[in-house]
């Protein structure tokens, strides 16, 4: 499609008002304005829990102003590639993969100058001069308009192109959710033949993370805590050792198979304390926990259990656009695929309310059809 013949208007689902539900409205097409900036026809949108913090309203200042248009995992397909875009290589057509954070960053700062510098475990900063994790750049679908409208305006700084063999609804779920997990994988250094726990297995992140694991050559054990996400869990790593935490004590993983000393790290997925201490439990000694999700209230540590046993600490923000890229080479390498169900942008709130149901899994407006 050309710039000529672009409608003047769009469907986009805006959140009006914290806890209000999506409303389908028509809105002016967004103007690329910078130079990097892009305008992309979105194909496929995945739904966040950090989508449901924004629209309740619990994250200060979050958005900016309301109505807001939420998604920051998402795909499409370029429109008008401005000046700075186009010199990058982006052309009408270009099939693109976003993770919302990193829209206009400074390019100046301590983070966006040290680029390759800065070290995330085995991963590495991006180029010198751009940064996902800027302080001052923007993040699509919070801090800016995100993927549920038909189109939406990005940065080429923060995009990544689709690997070919990956669809745009498989690609989607992986730019926050998949690249998440996979950051923290690589952060903790996991190698093959370690043990990987993974509470909150059944999740949209979970499942994800016990592929990536298995994958990588590494042992994945799963924990979750409800019939849906177990089955789930179950499904996408068959040959791991998946624990029903309500029948079993974090004490009693330890005392099986594999893991028999404690794993070597673990991932914490839900915004529980519960599930922190689980956690914190079924590591071995000088073992690694990831902290991922984030509880308002935040995560008591026992400070003696941490110092008695060796243990460390980590935790993940996304990834850096070096560590996405890798991440969908991966993914399309060895088949690493969300359990997805589509429904069409003018059914997003059913959408939000299946997710609501804690089935486990991604659920994805599917702009392709
Ligand atoms: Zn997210
Ligand atoms: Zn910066």
């Amino acid at each position: 499609m050309s710039s000529t013949n672009l409608p003047s208007s769009m469907k986009a689902q805006v959140i009006e008002s914290p806890n209000a539900p999506y409303k389908l409205v028509s809105l002016p097409l967004p103007q690329p304005q910078d130079p990097h900036d892009i305008l992309l026809r979105v194909k496929a949108a995945s739904y966040c829990h950090t989508d449901a913090v924004v629209a309740s309203g619990a994250l200060p200042g979050l958005p900016p102003t309301w109505p807001h248009i939420n998604c920051h995992e998402f795909t499409g397909e370029v429109v008008i590639a401005n000046s700075a875009a186009a010199a990058l290589g982006f052309t009408p057509g270009a099939r693109l993969a976003v993770a919302g954070h990193g829209f206009h960053c400074c390019g100046v700062c301590e983070e966006c100058v040290a680029g390759p510098e800065i070290e995330l475990g085995d991963l590495r900063g991006d180029v010198p001069g751009v940064s996902a994790y800027c302080p001052t750049s923007g993040t699509c679908g919070l801090t800016h308009p995100g993927g549920f409208a038909e189109y939406v305006v990005v940065d080429a700084r923060q995009v990544n192109r689709i690997p070919d063999g990956l669809t745009d609804v498989e690609v989607a779920p992986l730019m926050c959710a998949g690249m998440t997990v996979f950051t923290a994988l690589r952060k903790a250094s996991v190698r093959p033949g370690m043990v990987v726990g993974v509470v909150g297995a059944g999740g949209g992140l979970g499942h994800l993370a016990m592929q990536f694991i298995e994958k990588i050559g590494a042992k994945p054990l799963g924990v979750e805590s409800a019939d849906e996400p177990l089955k789930l869990a179950r499904e996408v790593a068959p040959e791991a050792t998946i624990v029903d935490a309500r029948t079993t004590e974090a004490n009693e993983v330890c005392a099986k198979g594999e893991s028999k000393k404690g794993v070597d790290v673990v991932l914490v997925l839900p915004e529980s304390q519960k599930a922190f201490d689980y956690s914190m439990a079924m590591l071995r000694t000088r073992g690694t926990c990831v902290l991922v999700s984030f509880p308002i209230a935040g995560f008591h540590i026992s400070a003696g259990d941490m110092i008695i046993r060796h243990l460390n600490i980590l935790s993940v923000l996304g990834g850096t656009l070096s560590a996405t890229e890798e991440m969908l080479q991966f993914a399309a390498k060895h088949g690493v695929k969300a359990k997805i169900e589509t429904y069409p942008l003018e059914k997003l709130n059913e959408l939000v309310a299946k997710y609501g149901q804690g089935a486990g899994g991604k659920y994805v407006v599917d702009m392709t059809v």
